[in-house]
């Protein structure tokens, strides 16, 4: 949609409010509109005391505006002024928006990519339960399941929060190697038939890492609340790759304070069960196996080279190997999918009772085109009925988070049986506590007040510029908190 914007300047405002609503076209600003011409007129003024935003919506034959009101704030240091401005132009804009749309958003006019985020400093703040719900309904006209899931993720990072140890860091480490690329991957993954002659290159590089960062939290005396390997596919690594890797992150690391070590596996083609005792012996505390979907033909239709029925071996094979707590991703939204089908996905995975079961909705990337079922539309129904299925047995949201472009302009949700929530996600999601993060792709995010504010130092996003440039990225690793 054609927008433009007169007497403010909550561009990206206006933009985040037309992505999360229109999540299927383009949004472009422009300087004027033609009488009558399809798009979204944004208005903002001062008068007696109060912000006014007017949104003026023309869509082929339908036209909606509205003029909506706050108070100037009394804060003078101007922050607090443009927070009400760019709520007060968004909320014009959904306002203007809701009587065309062909469903009401679940997440009414709330766009930030982490909603549990807000919640949980409102509670830190005083706010109890009760008023945080009407909040979300009043202020941003959130529907009650996405309140509910809101206020229960932001429940368990105030749990997390409060187990924190003083200057606790959580580690990540990327392995951005796949046997294959997902045909909607939007992830740096490369594929390891083009790529796979990088990957001891790679790993040497990542132990010079690893040693660069023991060597900075070993110096600044910081515990290391949690280890995640993501990628990519970890288990693209081989026995002995793996074992150096874990082997130099027990070297480098004092592990004793760490809670939680997970290895995102990934897809089961590449799982062993000498793998698995890699893993088991360097003391692995959780791994991923992720389906993404049970249904056969839509994951051949990604490019995926494994069956539903090899999730469930390799599943098997996990639980006799070791004790590993085991988180299993699905996909809502995947091409060729649809309702039932993704229900039944949600269904099989549950029977094989993992501890964490994470349902993400597909993002695609701008402009691409729409998927899921005859409509192409993923409702948010289908969502609640997959967490009703599984709140019935007993799991719990437990972290959450929403990106652009997202299916439905729906949202990521963790879900635990009690007492499995993942620390890393949790403290990596809320902003809880800083991270630091390894290898190509990582980005190292040192948190302050509370999660208010995040510094990002980013490597490079390609194992070549990463390999070229190692020995500078280790030495800055060494100087990372030297702020
Ligand atoms: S396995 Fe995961 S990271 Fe790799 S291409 Fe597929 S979706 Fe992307």
């Amino acid at each position: 949609m054609k927008y433009t914007l007169e007497g403010h300047d909550r561009d990206n405002g206006v933009q985040e409010m037309l992505i999360s609503l229109l999540p299927d076209e383009p949004h472009d600003r422009v300087a004027s509109l033609p009488e009558n011409a399809d798009g979204c007129r944004s208005r903002a003024w001062e008068e007696n005391g109060s912000i006014f935003a007017s949104a003026q919506i023309r869509m082929g034959e339908r036209h909606s505006e509205i003029t909506l009101s706050n108070p100037v704030p009394q804060e003078t240091d101007g922050e607090e002024y443009k927070r009400v401005l760019t709520y007060t132009v968004k909320s014009a804009v959904y306002q203007a928006l809701l009587p065309l749309l062909d469903h009401k958003p679940v997440w009414g006019s709330m766009t930030g990519v982490k909603p549990a985020k807000p919640a949980r400093l409102a509670i830190r703040e005083g706010m109890d339960r009760a008023a945080l719900d009407d909040y979300l309904r009043e202020h941003y006209d959130v529907s009650e399941n996405r309140r509910r899931l809101c206020i229960r993720s932001a429940e368990y990072a105030l749990a997390a929060e409060d187990s924190l140890l003083p200057r606790e860091t959580q580690l990540y480490l990327g392995i951005p190697f796949c046997p294959a690329k997902c045909s909607y991957c939007s992830f740096v993954s490369n594929d390891m038939t083009r790529w796979g002659h990088m990957i001891p290159p790679y790993v040497d590089a990542l132990l010079q890492e690893v040693e660069a960062a023991g060597e900075l939290l070993r110096t600044h005396a910081i515990p290391l609340g949690s280890v995640y390997i993501g990628g990519g596919t970890p288990t693209t690594l081989d026995e002995a790759q793996l074992d150096a890797l874990l082997s130099a992150i027990h070297r480098a690391f004092d592990l004793s304070a760490c809670r939680e070590f997970t290895v995102e596996a990934g897809r089961p083609e590449t799982i062993t069960r000498g793998k698995l005792d890699v893993m088991r012996t360097h003391g692995v505390s959780r791994i991923s196996i992720n389906p993404q979907t049970m249904n056969d033909a839509v994951l051949r239709g990604v490019g995926r080279c494994h069956t539903a029925a090899d999730i469930e071996a390799c599943y098997r094979m996990a639980r006799e190997s070791g004790d590993f707590l085991i988180n299993m991703d699905l996909i809502a939204g995947l091409p060729g999918d649809d309702d039932e089908s993704l229900l039944r996905s949600v269904r099989r995975v549950a029977a094989l009772e993992p501890d964490n079961i994470t349902i993400h909705c597909l993002a695609r990337k701008r402009g691409a085109r729409l998927y899921f079922g005859a409509t192409g539309v993923l409702p948010a129904e289908t969502l609640d009925r997959a967490y009703a299925h599984l709140e019935g047995l007993g799991y719990e949201p437990y972290y959450l988070y929403r990106q652009k472009y997202m299916a439905g302009g729906l949202e990521n949700v963790g879900f635990c049986r009690p007492g499995t929530a993942s620390h890393y996600n949790i403290c990596m999601m809320e902003e809880l506590s800083d991270v630091i993060a390894l290898g190509s792709g990582g980005v190292s995010k040192l948190c302050s007040e509370n999660g208010r504010k995040v510094h990002r130092v980013a490597n490079p996003k390609y194992p070549k510029e990463y390999l070229e440039r190692i020995d500078a990225i280790a030495a800055e690793k060494r100087t990372l908190l030297d702020r």
